[in-house]
């Protein structure tokens, strides 16, 4: 058992399988051949609150960081708090939390895997050095042009609208100003969105349930969004990502770009498995 992988045991995990910290650490080693192969590091984090935009935030369940500038040393960090907090907050459901926990390791997977791909396109093309000052900067603009294909058309931009919302789990994302205001409020940038439309894209693709609709139950806890006819959170969030499903072999047909990241993340991660 990895060090990091111990550190979600606690003690009355020990005794049944029906325990939140058992079944992350269940999820973790399904996923942790696939870390190491791509070289992937893991590790726990304690904190409670981290400083965002000037205010205490929660953590998230996991963050997947790298250097900026050469895209280097990426690296999957673990909140345990917010991922152990979860437990409750979806009424200590096993299976739905097994789906979460799943479904957000997964997406931090991909995270990587996005950022790897980048940073290797980049070191190998000599155009690419001669164009880019940084592996960052041509990440940024990859992004930037992802978004510049899909908004030409109205489909192509409700879609990352969509996304938009499902991510931020803000429903009053209704233009690209919105979108490109939220971007700089959580990232600090513009076009952040679109890493996790591509993760989207990869989960759909997958046959997976995306994060945001592995969130289930826990969305109408501490959540208080107009849902109208559609009576809880869950089921107006689930209506959302059924729209996302649809649109994404548009959204492909509409933007060379996405489909070349889309290709190499996949053709990665489906080599890793089958190399497992
Ligand atoms: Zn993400």
């Amino acid at each position: 058992m990895a060090p990091s992988a111990l550190a979600f045991s606690s003690p009355s995990s020990r005794y049944t399988d029906e325990c939140p910290g058992e079944i992350l650490l269940k999820e973790f080693r399904r996923l942790k051949p696939g870390l190491d192969a791509l070289g992937i590091r893991f590790s726990v984090s304690r904190v409670k609150f981290r400083i965002r935009g000037g205010k205490r935030r929660k953590p998230p369940y996991f963050a997947c960081c790298h250097n900026i500038r050469n895209l280097g040393n990426v690296n999957v960090v673990a909140f345990y708090y917010p991922l152990i907090g979860d437990w409750d907050l979806m009424g200590a459901d096993v299976e739905g939390y097994r789906k979460r926990i799943h479904s957000a390791l997964r997406e931090e997977m991909i995270h990587a895997v996005q950022v790897i791909t980048v940073k290797k396109r980049y070191e190998q093309s000599p155009d690419l050095r001669n164009r880019f000052k940084d592996a960052e900067t041509y990440y940024e603009y990859l992004l930037g042009r992802i978004i510049e294909e899909l908004a030409i058309s109205q489909e192509g931009e409700e879609a990352v609208l969509t996304a938009a919302k499902l991510y931020y789990e803000d429903w009053t994302i209704g233009s690209m100003a919105k979108l490109r205001q939220t971007d700089q409020k959580y990232h600090g940038r513009d076009g952040y969105l679109v890493s996790e439309l591509i993760r989207q894209a990869v989960q759909i693709r997958f046959g997976e349930l995306t994060s945001e609709e592995a969130k289930g139950k826990a969305w109408d806890k501490h959540r208080l969004f107009f849902v109208g006819e559609y009576g809880t959170t869950e089921n107006l969030m689930k209506s959302m990502a059924t729209t996302l499903r649809r649109a994404v072999p548009k959204l492909v047909s509409l933007s060379p770009t996405l489909t070349e990241a889309l290709i190499e993340i996949e053709g990665m991660i489906q080599r890793i498995h089958q190399n497992q």
